[in-house]
């Protein structure tokens, strides 16, 4: 499919429609939320639905943020999307979760569905719309989470993600946090220079996972496997959540810097 794009002399918006060239105004989903001169407008189709993209020439809307002198490390997981070093824990949104459980069920039933027939066509249909759904609802939260830590915190520190991806894909990909590491990384890069902010990767393979935060005691792996969430430091006697064991350490070692 063409995307068909238009100067801006060729469209109007006004308010919730557009005037477009051959087919007059059109309902749009909600109001243009930039304030700016438009440049131009792109129609497209996805996931069976009509989009506009609007171009428009900003003029700084970015103010700086009070300074906050705040700092975090993130452990990206596998129960909880995120642990922060302070003890928080996000998790990933509830309609995400219903709408994978959906696509097993959608997927199980389009490879019963016969080769060529109209059944398999309409399930095909149903399965890019959910398949759209999801990406929607991913995109959003994690525009949502990266922008709230770009906020509250000065420094924000991050796995290696380029060897947190790939342990990762391999063993559990299909679970929710396969929502794009590469994506929450890209977006808190991009935010934190917007703002000003610092982000800190660890710059190399470093086990957050088995090394205790207080005394740096390595557990051996053996006896701290994924299902093991909370353990006890044999040499300090500190006990850990893992995940919240993880982040700090994670904020203790990461060296990288990857903002300008
Ligand atoms: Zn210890």
């Amino acid at each position: 499919m063409i995307d068909l794009v238009y100067p801006n002399d060729q469209f109007r918006i006004d308010g919730k429609r557009i005037k477009i060239p051959n087919l007059g105004w059109v309902k749009m989903r909600e109001n243009l939320r930039l304030q700016g001169k438009i440049l131009s407008a792109k129609i497209f189709k996805q996931g069976g639905k009509w989009f506009v993209s609007v171009v428009a020439e900003l003029q700084d809307i970015i103010k700086p943020q009070p300074k906050t002198d705040k700092q975090v490390g993130i452990d990206l997981g596998i129960t909880d999307l995120a642990t922060l070093s302070n003890g928080e824990k996000i998790q990933a949104p509830k309609p995400l979760k219903n709408k994978l459980k959906q696509l097993r069920r959608l997927n199980k039933s389009l490879s019963r569905k016969q080769k060529g027939s109209k059944n398999r066509e309409k399930a095909k249909t149903k399965l890019s719309r959910l398949h759209f759904k999801i990406s929607c609802i991913r995109k959003d939260f994690t525009h949502k989470l990266t922008s709230n830590l770009v906020k509250r915190f000065e420094t924000i520190c991050i796995e290696n993600l380029n060897v947190k991806g790939m342990v990762k894909n391999k063993k559990l990909s299909c679970t929710i946090n396969d929502l794009g590491f590469y994506e929450f990384k890209r977006q808190l890069i991009y935010k934190a220079n917007q703002w000003g902010k610092t982000i800190k990767e660890l710059d190399r393979f470093y086990p957050s996972s088995k090394t205790c935060s207080c005394c740096g005691f390595i557990m051996d792996k053996a006896n701290l496997t994924l299902a093991v969430r909370y353990w006890t430091c044999p040499n300090c006697k500190t006990s850990h959540d893992r995940d919240v064991n993880a982040s700090i350490n994670i904020l203790n070692h990461a060296t990288k810097v990857l903002t300008n």
